[in-house]
């Protein structure tokens, strides 16, 4: 990996609940790897750049929303190996720009505005060689690294715990980029996906095109139903279960995606989903900087 990725810690969460069911919890804190850009996306990103380092293209050209975890940590993974970025980002400049692509341009990245529709066609053909003649040649990583050599990335996540001592390994999944990558390092877990998107029909089909031969059905359990209403929504109960969660374990989530894996597990525990025995691990994926767009004092953290 390019980044130290040591700062990760495996954290363990008792409680009387947890006790009574005899499940054991366990969070990975990929959270810890870097204050703003951490989490599974530095992962996803690592063959990516491996391609741009070795390449005669020192640039890298990719997507993402005004508040992309994505697009931070790809400008600023680029600008620690001197590479050059480009950020093609959905909908037409605001007069004041989000923090996360403050952020973007704070660490160098050039940032390019398309109209939702055009964002909708950036895939095409067309497109492509369009932002080929318009920034010249470059890497391209599909938006939030969709593509088998971001799962690759994202199955470094495994060397930073043991194999086959977790029986269910939990993750919020948007692309199902870092599932895949689950799938495909892991043992026997089972690895169980919390979409964060309303209605996210195709991840079986993703995870397919993500990784081939290791995806199995059986292995994995998809718990759609906490999504809050959608991408990037919340209610009052999200943010009190965060505040809870760090009053009591002193672990900050984020409330786009790690707020509703936990609150997921907690409530599959609570519902006896799991077998006495469980040992769950629960990826943080970081992503914190989200929070710079809820409400002042929505969080005590
Ligand atoms: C992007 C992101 C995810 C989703 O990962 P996918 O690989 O796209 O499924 C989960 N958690 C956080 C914090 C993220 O930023």
């Amino acid at each position: 990996m390019f980044f130290n990725i040591f700062n990760a810690a495996v954290d363990n969460i008792n409680n009387e609940l947890l006790q009574q069911k005899n499940i054991t919890l366990s969070v990975l804190r990929l959270d810890k790897i870097h204050p703003v850009v951490s989490g599974n996306k530095l992962f996803k990103l690592q063959f990516f750049l491996t391609d741009a380092l070795e390449s005669a293209h020192q640039t890298i050209l990719t997507f993402g929303g005004a508040f992309s975890n994505h697009l931070v940590a790809t400008a600023f993974a680029t600008r620690e190996l001197g590479l050059k970025s480009i950020g093609i980002v959905r909908g037409e400049a605001a007069n004041e720009l989000s923090h996360t692509l403050q952020q973007c341009m704070a660490y160098g990245m050039q940032l390019h505005f398309i109209s939702r529709e055009a964002y909708r066609e950036k895939d095409s053909e067309a497109s492509l060689s369009g932002y080929e003649k318009k920034f010249g040649s470059h890497i391209m990583i599909p938006e939030g690294g969709y593509h088998p050599s971001g799962a690759k990335g994202a199955a470094l996540i495994a060397s930073l715990f043991e194999r086959n001592w977790y029986t269910h390994i939990a993750t919020a999944t948007g692309t199902a980029t870092t599932a895949a990558g689950l799938l495909s390092s892991c043992g026997k877990e089972k690895i169980m996906l919390i979409p964060v998107l309303k209605n996210m029909h195709d991840v079986e089909d993703r995870l397919r095109f993500l990784c081939g031969d290791h995806y199995h059905k059986e292995q994995i359990t998809i718990l759609d139903q906490y999504h809050f209403g959608g991408y990037a929504k919340y209610n009052a109960s999200l943010l009190q279960f965060m505040n809870s969660i760090w009053q009591q374990y002193h672990i900050p989530t984020d409330f786009v995606y790690t707020g509703k894996m936990l609150y997921a597990i907690f409530d599959q525990i609570m519902q006896d989903c799991f077998e006495p025995g469980s040992r769950i691990l629960c990826l943080h994926t970081g992503g914190l900087q989200g929070n710079n767009s809820l409400p002042a004092g929505s969080l005590l953290f």
